[in-house]
């Protein structure tokens, strides 16, 4: 931790501060510059009480930590890439991943021909909600265990791996019986109950970032995972709120350098909700492949419009299937396949 006095502070005031901090168990190394002082102090903070109730203290001016809050998602804690493999998919390798397929799973034929229609344009794991987390109680909240049946079926019909939502504790089990890959929505990432039996459950998981969910807040979300001795995690930017109004969310394309820099885990990219229009959903893959991302996450569905939920995002099969040609040169200039 660095505490930073304020300036013209007595010496009595300084020493207090400097006994506080040998108290709380660390060594104190005191900086004094022309205007201020600055104490270094040294000790580990995971393992000693914070230092952050002086804050509080009149005499000093701020205080900042130095080491990092979260561990086992960092690249310093595992430098190289993680991977993650589902049925012979790996995530986090050289061959970038397409998942994709409807917001909400809606009937069998909805989701077949989704599925068939997504693997034959490139895609590798299919997407679809079961459970899904809607804005109004009386929208349609998806067809529970039978759309995850459904998936399993679709699953065994294709043999592309299955993604769903995970959206609450009392289904882990059971959703984890029909899925590959648990998504814990962007509503519910700081539900740390959920983030910990959806680890227990052995699946990988899918970490969407909050609406309002600041990068350290994501990465220590995720921590919650790999803690609970699951290292299956892959993260996933869809956007968060901001003032602007020609998208539903700000999809924050910053987060791919910035999450690459700070952990080994996967970096996936969903379009769909980031941007909440079909339209745009083209030019924001591109901009994720080349920033460096390692799979998308793309809702796609056979009638979009007369879809149950999400309708204005989701591509039809069509522009589902140009948009994976359109990407192709740019997934090959990222170095991926
Ligand atoms: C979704 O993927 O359909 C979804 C509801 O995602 P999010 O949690 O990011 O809103
Ligand atoms: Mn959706």
């Amino acid at each position: 931790m660095i505490i930073v006095l304020k300036p013209g502070i007595t010496k009595k005031d300084e020493a207090a501060v400097i006994q506080e901090i040998k108290h709380l168990g660390y060594k104190p190394h005191i900086m004094r510059g022309i205007a201020r002082t600055v104490i270094g102090a040294i000790g580990d903070e995971q393992t000693h009480q914070t230092l952050e109730v002086l804050t509080g203290w009149p005499q000093v001016e701020s205080v900042m930590p130095v080491q990092k809050r979260y561990k086992l998602v960092s690249r310093e804690a595992h430098p190289a890439d993680s991977t993650i493999e589902v049925n012979g998919v790996i995530i986090g390798g050289p061959k970038f991943q397409v998942m994709a397929g409807p917001c909400s799973v809606e009937s069998e034929e909805q989701v077949m021909e989704t599925a068939i229609a997504v693997k034959e344009a490139g895609a590798t794991i299919l997407r679809g909600g079961a459970f899904k987390p809607r804005t109004s109680p009386y929208e349609f909240q998806g067809l529970g265990k039978k759309g995850l049946q459904l998936l399993a079926k679709a699953r065994k019909e294709t043999g592309l791996p299955v993604i769903t939502e995970l959206l609450s504790e009392d289904h882990a089990e059971l959703v984890a019986e029909y899925a590959d890959i648990l998504q814990i929505g962007a509503r519910n990432s700081q539900n740390f109950q959920l983030l910990i039996a959806a680890a227990k459950t052995g699946k990988p998981v899918l970490l969407k970032r909050g609406l309002a969910m600041r990068i350290e807040e994501w990465l220590l979300a995720g921590e919650y995972v790999l803690s609970n001795e699951n290292p299956n995690l892959l993260f996933c930017e869809r956007g968060i709120r901001t003032f602007e109004t020609y998208t539903r969310n700000t999809l924050d394309l910053s987060a791919i350098p910035i999450i690459k820099r700070e952990s080994h885990c996967p970096i996936v990219i969903d379009p769909s909700q980031g941007a909440g229009r079909a339209d745009l959903v083209h030019s924001l893959c591109k901009g994720a492949v080349a920033m460096g991302a390692d799979a998308l996450l793309i809702e796609v569905h056979p009638n979009p419009s007369g879809a149950r939920s999400d309708a204005a995002q989701q591509l039809t099969l069509h522009d589902f299937s140009r948009l994976m040609k359109e990407l192709q040169p740019l997934i090959q200039a990222a170095g991926r396949e």
